[in-house]
């Protein structure tokens, strides 16, 4: 079984254990310099390193990464955690994984909702940290209404009748960032961090991503035993024989020792974001391990569909495991206010042809996240009329998805029955005869054209009239004429929906 605490275990083999390096998390509200912070770190201490912020689409964390440090001869992992609410579920993971966190707050906006979020998580795990306030070179700084409102979330510095220590610091600039470290120094001496290198080999899952060429790569840190290229290892949904490992510098090593954050390909399925990992004698061994853990919950299973005029159904798509939770905390956070988007499917990959033709008879929208719409997905969509909805920005995605409920559950404030057509059509402009089945119609209204429930043009009304005459208005039950301009010919049957 998954021992929910690793410490647990250090109790039995206190002769042999060794000190191990900090693992170390930043938390806070979104744009307050986390990412900043962490590239602060690794462009002072890691030659080799690119800067996170650049790379990222949207310009907020998106991932979970990890890099080590070496500082004053003692090594520091960070593990980097992004800010949005959307990854409440990832961020959580931060705080289980992590030995001692940062929170961190702007001096410019002072404690806001996601920095309670994250002191809920540090709470909730009890996860010793130090508070880091951001942004002070800026003229808007405020040290002291950050401080007071840090006390008033419950957060007590040293200096304020508290013993939480805190730095003021300029992740920009660098002010600060060398004494922030050395307070982690301090603190992760406290802990008395150990690891029994002989033990068997546990840690946390932080990214997994399924990689065209590569196949499955995941990244993890270990907390006890020794990482070592060709022993098995598994998580509670999956195994693997480790194939390859490497160190976060993409650098191929036979070995790694615990915090060490590192690479591992040779999985059979991917695991989640999260997970516990443990090393296991051979395959069979392995598969046991698996088999006494909970029932394994796949990426994609299957849920019953909604029908109903209020509901929307809904296929995600994400590039990898740690996306798709973010998604789903995305349709979650919509559902918990609208109630209308019920999740019908779900995966991992490119959005391809079968996501579509499964949209098509559930009558659902396909919402990607970081994944690419195939040509032959896209071409069905454009043919069948399916919304593929798709960013690499998780914001961007939300408000697509607002825009798209918006207009879905919008009702219209009248509908006209097309019973005839008058004549030829010039150019865009048609003769239509109908009769207005529900609310109202007005002269000079836009409408959209339907067929079959189904939207399938867009229109204008120039002139309106009844009994021969121009009229601004007519009502329910009513017939009446109109001459329309609109992109596709209008015909008998179809009806056509006046929104406000
Ligand atoms: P995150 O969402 O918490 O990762 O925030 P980022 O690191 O992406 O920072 C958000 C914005 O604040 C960026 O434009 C940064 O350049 C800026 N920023 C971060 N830290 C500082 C700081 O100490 N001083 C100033 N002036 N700007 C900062």
């Amino acid at each position: 079984m998954f021992p929910l605490c690793l410490y647990c275990l250090f109790a039995n083999f206190t002769s042999a254990m060794e000190n191990r390096p900090p693992i170390i998390v930043v938390l806070g509200h979104v744009d307050h310099g986390k990412t900043t912070l962490l590239d602060h770190i690794r462009a002072k201490y890691t030659e080799k390193a690119r800067p996170v912020a650049e790379r990222e689409a949207g310009g907020i964390t998106q991932s979970i990464g990890a890099y080590e440090i070496v500082r004053n001869k003692e090594k520091i992992t960070f593990i980097d955690t992004p800010g949005h609410e959307a990854f409440s579920l990832m961020r959580m993971c931060g705080t289980e994984i992590a030995d001692i966190a940062i929170l961190l707050v702007a001096a410019d906006d002072g404690v806001n909702k996601q920095t309670k979020e994250a002191l809920e998580c540090i709470t909730k795990t009890n996860t010793p940290y130090v508070v880091a306030i951001n942004k002070v070179d800026l003229p808007g700084a405020n040290v002291e209404k950050t401080k007071n409102d840090l006390a008033q979330a419950g957060v007590y510095i040293e200096g304020q009748g508290g013993n939480i220590s805190w730095q003021e610091i300029s992740a920009k600039t660098g002010q600060g960032v060398e004494e922030l470290l050395d307070l982690l120094s301090l603190a992760s001496q406290v802990e008395e961090l150990k690891y029994d290198p002989k033990a068997v080999t546990e840690g946390f899952v932080i990214t997994s991503k399924q990689d065209a060429r590569r196949g499955i790569q995941v990244g993890v840190v270990a907390q006890n035993g020794t990482l070592t290229s060709g022993s098995y290892i598994c998580t509670p949904t999956t195994k693997g024989k480790i194939r390859s490992l490497e160190n976060f510098l993409g650098e191929s090593v036979k070995e790694l020792e615990p915090s060490a954050p590192a690479l591992i390909s040779g999985w059979s399925e991917i695991p989640h974001p999260g997970e516990i990992f443990v090393s296991c004698a051979d395959e069979e061994n392995a598969q046991k391990t698996i088999d006494q853990t909970e029932k394994k919950k796949t990426l994609t299973h299957n849920l019953k569909t909604e029908q109903g005029e209020n509901i929307i159904n809904v296929i995600l798509k994400a590039d990898e495991a740690g996306s798709l939770e973010a998604l789903r905390g995305l349709i979650a956070k919509l559902t918990a206010t609208e109630k209308q988007l019920h999740v019908i499917d779900e995966g991992v990959g490119n959005i391809i042809e079968n996501d579509v033709k499964t949209a098509v008879n559930s009558k659902a929208v396909v919402v990607g996240f970081r994944s690419k719409v195939e040509k032959a997905a896209e071409n069905i969509a454009r043919g069948q009329n399916i919304h593929i909805h798709v960013s690499d920005v998780i914001y961007e995605l939300e408000k697509k998805l607002k825009h798209h409920l918006k207009e879905a559950l919008r009702k219209p404030i009248g509908v006209l029955e097309v019973l005839a057509v008058f004549g030829e059509r010039k150019g865009k402009e048609q003769i239509v005869g109908g009769k207005v089945v529900e609310g109202k119609v007005v002269n000079q209204s836009s409408f959209e054209i339907h067929r079959e429930d189904e939207k399938i043009g867009e229109g204008k009304i120039q002139n309106l009239q009844s009994k021969k005459e121009d009229i601004q208005e007519v009502e329910e039950e009513k017939e009446c004429g109109l001459l329309s301009e609109s992109d596709i010919p209008i015909a008998a049957g179809q009806k056509l929906l006046f929104f406000e």
